[in-house]
């Protein structure tokens, strides 16, 4: 069998996957990359349908000083094409729309005076939440609508935060832990400057792979992992099938991007200890998301920005990424891409049912969308390819049992953070891992 030998092996070419490459091979570490599908980025990537570049995933890119996956370019000095995006966020409840103020704060006081009607009502409420982002952060053990249940009953209150909760942490405003909900305020607060790549996520993903290969490092696509190699509690490297021939790479640290689930099969559940995998099973959901994707003459909705709906039953977020971006579809053409969320995030997904009401959600939404007459891609992302591997507020650590090996990627997002700026995160902490024990 053929042998080779790096310092580092990273297993999968997701977010995670090479934010780590490229802060390891930042570090001085000669690093190699194996993914098992022919193109980069997993649920980060693009396919191109007629022209029109498609995600398989994310579309909100975060973006600035303050953003970990930003970081990672700047460092390597690798383009980023990403343009910021030209609205804002808008609030749709069934009595009207709110913007919050593009600056200068007053946005969550703003949208409980907009829910509610009532701004003596409104500041009331708000002063339980300044007190628990300020003073008293509640714990996990009751979701963020127990929490809220206890201040207000208003129902458009709860419908608001309800599109809130899944469109930008991901579950349900019942799933959501009521400490995580208020973390991810937090972190919203720091930054939540976001754009979109403006020629597909597959080129941000190829520019940092290429910075990677610069520095003589390698990034291959349809490269399998088999099984990792644990020897003495101690990972030793993998066996990887590329074009049908079975290869063992030595490695000193093995970092997988495959989630810890796969990452448990690849390595052998024998070789993970108990209490490891009790925190596995405690709560094994992925967070499911439906992507409805329009492709038409005419953008679904004007508004350059996102759409938050709480007057729904499935719907939650919408966006139009041509109005920023017109290279990602043919001349005088548009994408509109939409996500909705089951009614629960445990399996099983109703999946046929859930299409249905996201289509009655259109309808009423938008009367110059009909069903049968528009351009309509629907994915349902869930199982393994959900919108983020584990509930948020629910992650698994980075770090393994098995010495130097680790997870990175949406199985492991640090508290109050999602989707890629949580991948992002969770590289540059097994990167700091890595160069703190080396
Ligand atoms: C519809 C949808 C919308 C989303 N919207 C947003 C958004 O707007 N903003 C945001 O920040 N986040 C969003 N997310 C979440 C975001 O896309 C994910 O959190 C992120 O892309 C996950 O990256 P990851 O590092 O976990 O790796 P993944 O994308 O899961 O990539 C892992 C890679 O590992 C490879 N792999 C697996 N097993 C092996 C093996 N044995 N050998 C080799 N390779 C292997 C896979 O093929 C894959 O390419 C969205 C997700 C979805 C699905």
């Amino acid at each position: 069998m053929p042998k080779s030998k790096v310092d580092a092996l990273v297993i999968g070419s997701g977010v995670g996957g090479l934010c780590v490459a490229a802060r390891l091979v930042e570090q001085g570490l000669s690093v190699s990359v194996i993914e098992k599908l022919p193109y980069l980025g997993g649920r980060f990537s693009t396919r191109d349908i007629k022209g029109f570049k498609i995600t398989t995933g994310a579309i909100m890119v975060p973006f600035g000083e303050r953003s970990a996956f930003h970081e990672t370019y700047r460092l390597m000095e690798a383009p980023f094409n990403v343009r910021e995006g030209k609205g804002g966020f808008r609030y749709r409840l069934s009595h009207g729309e709110y913007d919050p103020p593009a600056e200068g704060g007053g946005g969550l006081l703003g949208m409980l005076e907009f829910a509610t009607g009532d701004e003596a009502a409104a500041k009331a409420l708000f002063r339980h939440f300044r007190r628990a982002l300020g003073w008293w952060e509640p714990s996990d053990t009751i979701s963020f609508e127990e929490w809220l249940s206890q201040h207000t009953s208003h129902p458009e209150v709860h419908n608001l935060l309800q599109g809130f909760c899944a469109a930008f942490i991901g579950t349900s405003i019942n799933e959501v832990p009521a400490g995580e909900y208020f973390r991810f305020l937090k972190a919203m607060g720091r930054n939540n400057r976001y754009g979109i790549a403006v020629n597909g996520n597959i080129e941000l993903m190829e520019s940092l792979a290429e910075s990677v290969a610069n520095r003589g490092s390698s990034v291959v696509t349809n490269a399998a992992c088999k099984g990792i190699l644990v020897e003495k509690g101690r990972v030793r490297g993998a066996l990887v099938v590329r074009d049908a021939v079975e290869e063992r790479v030595d490695a000193d640290f093995v970092i997988s991007n495959a989630g810890p689930n796969r990452t448990i099969r690849l390595a052998g559940e024998e070789n993970f200890e108990k209490s490891y995998l009790a925190l596995l099973r405690e709560h094994p959901h992925a967070t499911p998301v439906f992507h409805v994707c329009i492709r038409s003459p005419e953008p679904l909705d004007p508004y350059p920005g996102i759409i938050n709906f709480g007057n729904t039953r499935r719907l939650i977020f919408l966006e139009c990424p041509t109005l920023t971006c017109p290279e990602l579809a043919p001349e005088g053409m548009h994408i509109t891409t939409t996500f909705s969320v089951p009614e629960s995030s445990t399996p099983p997904i109703k999946r046929r049912q859930t299409i249905e009401e996201i289509m009655v959600d259109l309808e009423e939404n938008f009367p110059s969308f009909h069903r049968k007459k528009a351009d309509v891609m629907v994915t349902a992302h869930h199982a393994e390819w959900p919108s983020m591997r584990r509930w948020p507020g629910h992650p698994m650590p980075t770090k393994t049992p098995v010495e130097n090996l680790y997870n990175v990627g949406d199985g492991c997002m640090p508290p109050g953070t999602v989707g890629i700026e949580a991948c992002a995160l969770s590289a540059k902490d097994v990167a700091r891992q890595i160069s703190s024990g080396r």
